[in-house]
């Protein structure tokens, strides 16, 4: 079956919803999402969006925060747009129903609350309590729902994109989409295709984000011939609660924003010896100050401690936490809560311009699995549900002006028919777990040669075995799944492998230093045969382009 539309959007994520909802008022939109409308890792965020809101904040200081945690490699015209666009897209969310925590005494206009969170140097994180991305998802898709020019298409999965090759040039078609209820698969046909479909934190055996995650974006945009860049600055997010009821249950940056303390677990406190700012150090020094001390003690876990603040303070500002804790057995108010850190978000992805454009014609990306070069070598805290918003509207603006000028061409049917063979559920499930065991034990916080070299072997291995049962196999979410994970891990230990240096996220043993002479540039993958090929520039056939026909 083919169905034939304006605007393809996959993924219903902050990033799918914001752009859905825009490029509605000028064409009939499809959202194709694998799971449940709400299913995201938009809908797990809990601390909040970062903008200057505070009339004693400035965008010069946001935008520093930013350069500073992306240690030289942010790309500077994509934050300034990032920090000074950010406040009107805040407002605008506010006008779409969302309900931010309010404060009447707060000096902003806005009245917002405003929090604080590590690396940032001012309050400005604006929240819905801590459960910031689940009242953003209720919003967007509320709005969504009520539009008539979006079509809505849940538990679709989709394949792989539809590429027609024109010379050298790329152009995207649309996508191949696994309806995972009757197995059917249609082509949707589109003008124009945004990429919205999130990070890949599942390719990691402890991660933070929930089973969409499995870098299907990433992977697709690969095989169709896009440029992926920066792989290999992954998010250990220092702070998810370690208990066998709750498995990588995130405790907001934001806790520690308010006071929390950590501690080991005779009490002593660390983070003064490895950061001058101690417990509000970003991210990446807090996740590798407690793998060190975890690797030195032996111990499972250490602790954050907020024992010291009002019980009614926590109660008001972490409901979500304080409850879950207590879930099992833990009252965040008179206990220290044990944790450990998590595989969290990706700074790199599919290659964009910051109009969202990629190096395929007429496709899109957003959200967590573009990367727009805001982040650099790390992301600072909350800027990322930001990213998203920032991004969609001028995406959507910039597919309104070139979409009148595409003209659909024809597309093949999926071969359906090809896939017949029976996959047995064991095996995707013992291959989904070699290769996110591998990833976890080689590819984490501090990382060896000889570590990414026994990642490589395995993830090769498992990739080969995922192609072989995707040629012929009967499709399935937990297939199709698979084999994008198998290629993001790929993507993600080549790139670690070639940048011979440490910096932000990427910790080397084997390269402890900066090496600005040499690295400090984006890791740009792109398909070249069976293996993806490092490249140091985007070549002519590469440049951003959109309105091809
Ligand atoms: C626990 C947690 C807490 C966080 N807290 C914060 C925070 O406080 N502030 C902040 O800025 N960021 C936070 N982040 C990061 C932030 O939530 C994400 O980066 C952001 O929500 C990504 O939005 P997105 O729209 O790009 O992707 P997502 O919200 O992940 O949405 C992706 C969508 O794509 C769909 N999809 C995926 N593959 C396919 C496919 N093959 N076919 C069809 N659909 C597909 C998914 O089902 C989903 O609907 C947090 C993340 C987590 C996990």
């Amino acid at each position: 079956m083919i169905i034939d539309v304006d605007v393809l959007v996959l993924g219903s994520g902050i990033a799918g919803l914001s752009f859905a909802l825009r490029a509605a008022q000028y064409g009939r939109v499809a959202l194709v999402t694998k799971k449940r409308d709400t299913e995201s890792n938009t809908n797990y965020a809990q601390g909040g969006v970062a903008a200057v809101i505070d009339p004693d904040d400035s965008f010069e200081a946001h935008i520093r925060d930013t350069l500073t945690t992306g240690v030289g490699l942010c790309h500077e015209d994509a934050v300034e747009i990032l920090v000074r666009e950010g406040p009107d897209r805040v407002r605008e969310l506010i006008e779409l129903g969302v309900r931010f925590t309010r404060n009447s005494k707060a000096k902003n206009p806005l009245h917002l609350h405003l929090g604080r969170e590590g690396g940032h140097s001012a309050r400005r994180i604006v929240h819905a309590a801590d459960l910031t991305g689940r009242e953003i998802e209720r919003a967007l898709v509320a709005q969504v729902k009520a539009n008539h020019d979006i079509r809505l298409f849940e538990h679709d999965h989709a394949i792989d994109l539809i590429i027609e090759r024109v010379n050298e040039k790329k152009i995207c078609r649309g996508a191949y989409v696994l309806d995972s209820e009757t197995g059917d698969v249609t082509a949707f046909r589109a003008k124009v295709t945004m990429l919205a479909t999130g990070g890949l934190g599942r390719v990691y055996l402890h991660t933070t984000n929930p089973e969409i995650a499995t870098g299907d974006g990433v992977a697709m945009a690969y095989r169709a011939g896009a440029v992926i860049a920066n792989m290999e600055f992954i998010q250990f997010h220092p702070t998810t609660l370690y208990h066998p009821g709750a498995r990588s249950f995130l405790i907001s940056e934001a806790v520690r924003g308010e006071g929390g303390i950590l501690r080991l677990s005779t009490g002593e406190t660390f983070m003064e010896k490895y950061h001058e700012m101690g417990n509000l150090a970003p991210r990446d020094v807090v996740a590798r100050a407690i793998d060190a001390e975890l690797k030195k003690s032996g111990e499972e876990c250490v602790y954050l401690d907020v024992t010291h603040l009002p019980p009614d303070f926590i109660k008001e500002h972490f409901p979500h936490i304080y409850e879950t804790c207590l879930s099992v057995g833990i009252d965040i108010t008179k206990d220290w809560i044990p944790i450990v850190p998590a595989a969290h978000y990706a700074c790199g992805g599919v290659l964009t311009d910051t109009e969202g454009r990629t190096t395929i014609a007429n496709l899109y990306a957003c959200g967590e699995v573009a990367c727009t070069g805001v982040h650099g070598a790390n992301r600072l805290a909350s800027n990322s549900l930001l990213e998203a918003i920032v991004f969609a509207r001028r995406a959507a603006l910039d597919a309104e002006k070139s979409i009148h000028s595409v003209v659909p061409d024809e597309v093949q049917e999926f071969p359906i028919e090809n896939h017949t063979l029976p996959v047995s559920e064991d095996e995707l499930d013992e291959l989904t777990l070699t290769l996110r065991t591998a990833m976890w034990k080689y590819v984490g916080i501090v990382r060896s040669n000889e570590r990414l070299q026994k990642a490589l072997s395995v993830i090769r291995e498992v990739k080969e075995r995922a192609e072989r049962l995707y040629e012929r196999g009967r499709l399935s979410p937990k297939l199709l799944e698979l084999r994008n994970m198998a290629q993001t891990a790929e993507l993600i230990v080549l790139s670690a492998l070639w940048r011979k240096e440490s910096r932000g996220l990427h910790y080397n043993l084997d390269y402890p230093e900066t090496d600005d002479v040499n690295f400090k540039r984006d890791t740009l993958l792109v398909r070249n045969g069976p293996v993806p090929e490092q490249v140091s520039a985007l070549s002519a056939s590469e440049q951003f382009s959109v309105g091809s026909s």
